[in-house]
């Protein structure tokens, strides 16, 4: 039956070392998919074996931030995805015309989910990114059905607003019984050339969210990372080729790389 062999979700097989990641957020626009291809591009980079599942059915990005225009293609019943960067990548945003927006409610969410985990020939992985949907929706809900291992990477800006919503977002987590696996600031200061910081969305948001989603998992929960803002981020996801392979010495790209290497 096609390069998988036994049908069945690859990454939950017993012996599978994949490490599977579910990007989250309490709300859109912090940055989410951004940190997605840009951590997947740096494993990558590192000669990992990498994947990403755009998961965010209603707000694909994951193509265009990977300057992805390609379609999959079909080898008898699997699914070959297309690879940018050296990296795997499969979205529901592959399969609609044009700009469309997906109407779909919580059965058909689970069913095109499972569908990218089984019939989308990815090969062995080192690692596999889920970009989820911003909130505690129903794919959160299939993530943790169709893969139990998946730990949890939450991505909040220092805002205490945001991290109170994306606290919300992690203890799903704890009712699902997976591991959250860190928290990751983003947007966190602006460098301004006289050298100083300026923190726009305030501060200590990612610190106090995984001090409280350390209480309620009952284990540590670190803070993998602080992200300035960088025009430089913006520019890579508008142009397709993320940060940290376009502009590598921007801190920006450098806190991206440090929290890859920490997964
Ligand atoms: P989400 O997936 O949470 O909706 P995105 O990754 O799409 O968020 O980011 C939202 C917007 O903010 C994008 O235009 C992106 O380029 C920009 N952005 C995200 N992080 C940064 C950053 N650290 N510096 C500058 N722009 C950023």
């Amino acid at each position: 039956r096609g390069p998988g062999g036994q049908r069945g979700i690859p990454f939950t097989k017993p012996g599978s070392l994949t490490k599977v990641y579910a990007v989250a957020s309490g709300k859109g626009g912090v940055g989410k998919s951004s940190v997605t291809v840009n951590l997947a591009c740096a494993l990558a980079a590192q000669g990992l074996r990498v994947g990403i599942v755009d998961a965010d059915v209603h707000g694909f990005s994951v193509p265009a931030l990977m300057g992805i225009t390609q379609k999959p293609t079909q080898v008898d019943d699997m699914i070959l995805p297309p690879v940018a960067y050296g990296v795997k990548v499969i979205s529901i945003g592959m399969f609609v015309a044009g700009n469309q927006p997906v109407a779909w409610r919580g059965p058909m969410l689970h069913r095109a989910l499972e569908q990218f985990l089984t019939d989308v020939y990815f090969g062995d992985l080192d690692a596999l990114f889920l970009d989820l949907p911003p909130g505690t929706g129903d794919i959160a809900i299939s993530v943790a059905q169709l893969l139990p291992n998946a730990e949890i990477l939450v991505v909040t800006t220092p805002q205490a607003a945001a991290a109170d919503v994306a606290e919300r977002a992690g203890t799903i987590a704890t009712q699902t019984g997976q591991k959250v696996a860190g928290v990751i600031e983003n947007m966190s200061f602006l460098n301004m050339p006289d050298g100083g910081r300026m923190e726009l969305f305030g501060s200590g948001g990612g610190a106090i969210l995984a001090e409280r989603l350390s209480a309620s998992v009952g284990s540590d929960v670190p803070l993998l990372g602080q992200i300035p803002l960088d025009i430089r981020l913006r520019e890579g996801g508008d142009s397709g080729k993320p940060v940290v392979l376009a502009a590598p010495d921007t801190a920006a790209a450098k806190a991206m790389e440090e929290i890859a290497s920490a997964l």
